[in-house]
């Protein structure tokens, strides 16, 4: 009886997570990795920050050329995965201009998310890939004026990095507030007073905002700018998934083990909504650490039954030099509080739902992270007020609790 290979769709943190996990437990039948880009995979979290100081970056590899031939994972470069036939286990992939059918033995998606766009043809930029990234840092060389639409991460880290080369910045948000999706009010405040401090001009609640072929316009009048970057959020890559049979609500639904629906085919990283313990609901999660650990999780559930997935969201971006980190689920938060010894310079908040805590966040104050990251996923809930008091560190105050 031949083996067949384990076929990961999606060559980004997370599918390679998923491969190493696998050898790392030992698993010593083919691995096959599509992806359907022609590059080296590279990390993403530094195309909108380190690669736009620059013109010319080569970005940063997730592994070494080399990686890929010592753990024997063949890396199929410029592979399209198409439709899978889940009942044969056969996928259907294009590569170099030829239809090719292999039959797995797994098949682990991971073929993340993709930049959400206007629907018109616009003069926008997107920023995903390298090469979206390198096109963005050589307009700037020419650009003095740019106009980011979307207060999201992508956008402010693009508003930072073009404040840094001396443009002129304006960002349009539709919401509110900045970073709406990823923290609470009070954090949209900090962030807004930063860029306003650092000289980018903000317009919030710009609900007339209009994006046709010839121009971007507010309330009729055309904006004049000579760069427009749109960051308006990502869409997940399920294409491939629904041709297969697999349950999608704004992402691959996966169980605890990144299994979908149909017994052979998992999903990992950004494109799965996975089911998270913590709060009993599914939730889709787009950050960095996430794909590499649930690409990992993903890895080793397939060949064996693990504790459900339980890792907490955690996320940062860096903005002006300015660090943010959150940890857990701040977009579920009813109340903010900030704790103590908070500065101007150096901040934590706790995020609750009713007495429980949910998520926190830091400024520049990353290494209050993991204990609150303990207190989260412990459920602690109780009176706010010994958080917000504490008179000793945090880690120390981790370790009262858990005597309790
Ligand atoms: C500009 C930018 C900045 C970011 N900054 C941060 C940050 O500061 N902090 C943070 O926590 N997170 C950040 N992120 C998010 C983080 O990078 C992502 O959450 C993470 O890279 C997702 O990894 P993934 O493997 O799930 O998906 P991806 O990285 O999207 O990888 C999926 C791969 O699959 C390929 N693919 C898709 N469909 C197919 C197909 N049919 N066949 C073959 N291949 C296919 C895609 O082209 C892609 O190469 C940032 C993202 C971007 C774009």
């Amino acid at each position: 009886m031949p083996t067949f290979p384990i076929v990961i769709v999606g060559a980004g943190e997370a599918g390679i997570s998923a491969a190493e996990a696998l050898r790392a437990c030992g698993y010593q039948d083919r691995i096959l990795l599509l992806s359907d880009e022609t590059c080296l995979p590279y990390q993403r979290p530094p195309l909108s920050k380190e690669c736009l100081q620059q013109v010319g970056s080569v970005g940063i590899p997730i592994k070494a050329d080399d990686w890929f031939a010592a753990q024997g994972i063949d890396l199929l470069n410029g592979a399209i995965g198409l439709e899978v036939f889940p009942e044969d286990h056969l996928l259907q992939f294009l590569c170099e201009g030829s239809l090719q059918t292999l039959r797995y033995q797994k098949l682990i998606l991971a073929t993340g998310t993709r930049a959400r766009r206007f629907e018109a043809e616009t003069p926008c930029r997107y920023l995903r890939t390298l090469q979206d990234s390198s096109q963005i840092r050589r307009d700037l060389e020419d650009a003095e004026s740019v106009a980011i639409i979307g207060g999201g991460v992508i956008g402010l880290e693009v508003a930072a990095a073009s404040r840094g080369l001396g443009k002129a910045v304006e960002v349009y948000e539709v919401g509110p507030r900045l970073m709406a999706r990823a923290f609470p009010e009070p954090i949209s405040q900090v962030i807004s007073d930063l860029h306003e401090t650092h000289g980018v001009r903000l317009h919030l609640g710009v609900e007339n905002l209009v994006i046709n072929q010839r121009c971007v316009s507010l309330g009729g009048v055309p904006i004049e700018a000579d760069l427009f970057v749109a960051g308006i959020g990502a869409t997940p890559n399920f294409e491939i998934a629904e041709t297969a049979g697999c349950s999608i609500d704004d992402g691959i639904i996966v169980d605890g083990q990144g299994q979908t629906n149909l017994p052979a085919i998992y999903a990992a990283g950004d494109v799965a909504r996975i089911w998270h313990p913590t709060i009993d609901a599914h939730i889709r999660i787009e950050t960095w650490q996430h794909a590499q650990r649930h690409g990992a999780h993903v890895g080793r559930a397939v060949l064996a039954r693990q504790p459900d997935y339980a890792v907490l969201p955690w996320f940062w971006t860096d903005q002006f030099g300015v660090n943010f980190q959150t940890v857990g689920f701040p977009g579920l938060a009813d109340t903010t509080f900030s704790t103590r010894n908070s500065t101007t310079e150096r901040a934590t908040y706790i995020h609750m739902r009713d007495d429980r805590l949910i998520a926190a966040t830091t400024v520049n104050n990353g290494r209050d992270i993991r204990p609150l990251s303990e207190l989260i996923s412990r459920r602690w809930s109780g009176d706010v007020e010994s958080i917000l008091s504490a008179k000793v560190p945090l880690k120390a105050l981790v370790q009262e609790f858990s005597k309790i």
